[in-house]
């Protein structure tokens, strides 16, 4: 038999590209006439735009999201000697972010109905933490697939036993809690720019979010070569900048980020209504709090035969992620897991389905994607 041609993909950045056309190569031409490539006027102003946008005091911008979780940690003097929690469900750029600074990661479980970072495990790791790991410094809360962790409690917890609360906002761009945008909760923030991410670059980028001024001022040495002024290194940093080109592009994408986001909203309540008794699981939304739909992931114990079934009408879908990071082959036998041994998220990563999610999808595919799901058995 012949495999169906995928007519609705699970993310499409040439699609986000196309709609923004004339916009986008205006940008990219202001950019190039500049004659200046690296740290200029359009960093600059992304930055101001990015950190008015999210309401934070300051942003920073630099290479990537890994990067930016890196910076976030180095500017919280986290590196040898410190032990940072955060989940093995996440991308594995989260925990090797932790281990870039010099850091070890001690990852904990989640709650199986949001699928980020459990409370109940941190606040028990923090009380009684493993005898042969360095101390707990911080805490990364990943906002998984475009939702809110659990920050009511996880701020409480971190301010009791004294760690700094970190997000990572790479999944997040605009999704709010109790009305705020995420990325202003903890001491820092970092976001990945990707391409397939809600704000994406057209190439790599990354930002980080604090209201510190002083910290946003160490960032912004850190990220190259630890210079406060040219050539003289104050301290050890790293080179991790973001280029002209792209930071003129994601102005560009910043201004409709808010749009795309209502539209990845739409097509998620078009989804949830075709999934209204199916025998995949729809994401539970929190409380108080607004999902962006990074990703549009469902649950089911029969994840194979339900991509079979959609991949014969042409309807592609995804998983995020297949294999927790801790039993990844660079992780493997080597990182210290939580109470329960990260049991829930290796339920989770055997049964997750991620459908069609980008804001470029057009109402017949929305629409060809609800059929499908409708017809699964
Ligand atoms: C994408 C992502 C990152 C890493 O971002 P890069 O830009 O690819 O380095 C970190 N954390 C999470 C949760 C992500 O989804």
């Amino acid at each position: 038999m012949n495999t169906p041609t995928i007519t609705v993909p699970v993310a499409n950045p040439g699609a986000g590209y196309l709609v923004l056309k004339p916009e986008i190569d205006a940008a990219v031409a202001r950019a190039l006439a500049s004659g200046w490539y690296i740290l200029g006027a359009e960093g600059k102003a992304f930055e101001a735009e990015f950190a008015a946008w999210l309401g934070a005091t300051r942003s920073v911008g630099c290479a990537n999201g890994t990067d930016a979780l890196a910076l976030a940690l180095r500017a919280l003097d986290i590196g040898p000697g410190c032990t940072v929690i955060t989940v093995s469900h996440t991308a594995v750029a989260t925990v090797a972010a932790i281990e870039m600074v010099g850091a070890t990661p001690l990852l904990v479980d989640i709650d199986p109905i949001h699928y980020t970072l459990d409370p109940t495990e941190l606040a028990e790791t923090l009380a009684h933490p493993p005898k042969n790991l360095p101390p707990i410094r911080a805490v990364i809360a990943v906002h998984l697939y475009g939702q809110a962790a659990d920050l009511e409690a996880i701020q409480a917890i971190c301010a009791r036993h004294d760690v700094a609360l970190v997000e990572d906002c790479a999944q997040a761009h605009g999704a709010t809690w109790h009305g705020k945008k995420l990325g202003i909760f903890g001491a820092i923030a970092a976001f990945s720019l990707y391409p397939t991410k809600n704000l994406g670059a057209l190439g790599d980028g990354g930002i980080i979010a604090t209201h510190d001024p002083a910290r946003a001022d160490r960032l912004m040495a850190l990220r190259q070569y630890g210079w406060r002024q040219h050539y003289i290194s104050d301290e050890v940093g790293v080179n991790s900048r973001l280029d002209e080109i792209q930071a003129a592009i994601l102005r560009v994408k910043l201004h409709h980020l808010d749009a795309q986001n209502a539209r990845r909203q739409q097509i998620a309540a078009r989804y949830d209504a075709a999934l209204v008794g199916s025998v995949l699981r729809p994401p539970a939304r929190r409380e108080n709090a607004s999902h962006v739909f990074h990703l549009y992931v469902t649950r089911t114990p029969n994840r194979a035969e339900i991509q079979a079934q959609l991949r014969t009408t042409g309807i592609a879908s995804g998983i995020h992620y297949p294999a927790p990071v801790h039993l990844q082959p660079a992780y493997q036998g080597r990182i210290a897991l939580g109470p329960s041994g990260c049991a829930q998220t290796e339920r989770a990563a055997a049964q997750v389905l991620s459908l069609p999610m980008f804001p470029e999808l057009t109402d017949a595919q929305v629409e060809a994607v609800c059929t499908a799901l409708r017809a699964l058995r």
